[in-house]
This record gives structure tokens, C-alpha cells and sequence, in this order.
């Protein structure tokens, strides 16, 4: 798995330079049985990582 590399442009310019990525549930396990692919950008993940970093005051982090 550590192998692989992702082709997915909108996975790479969302998610691989995201400063929350510790505060989203996304995983390649989790986003494969939601949209079909182990790269894929999974839109409400996304909206409960961003609330969860309001919630704890790291606004400065959210760009
Ligand atoms: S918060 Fe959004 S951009 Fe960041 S890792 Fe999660 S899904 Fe990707």
C-alpha cells in the first residue's frame, strides 16, 4: 500500500497538503467503500474536519 501513488489531481491538491489531515476521517479504507476508489476526496469528510478545526480554534489552519 505504502507503494502506491495517487493520480487523482483533486485528492492530491485537497488532501495531500491539508493541515487537518489529522482531524479527518479520511483513509484509503474509508474512502473506498464511499466513492469506489482508495484516492478519492470525500466531500463530507471534509466538512467535519473543517468544523471539528472551528471547534477547537485552529482557524489559522483552514486557509
Ligand atoms: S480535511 Fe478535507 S482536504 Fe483535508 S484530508 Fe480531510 S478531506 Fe482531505
Amino acid at each position: 500500500m505504502r507503494e502506491l501513488r495517487s493520480r487523482n489531481a483533486e485528492f492530491l491538491e485537497k488532501c495531500r497538503r491539508c493541515g487537518i489531515i489529522n482531524l479527518c476521517l479520511w483513509c484509503p479504507a474509508h474512502a473506498a467503500p464511499e466513492a469506489g476508489e482508495i484516492d478519492a476526496w470525500i466531500e463530507y469528510f471534509c466538512a467535519v474536519a473543517h468544523e471539528r478545526a472551528k471547534a477547537i480554534g485552529e482557524a489559522d489552519v483552514l486557509g
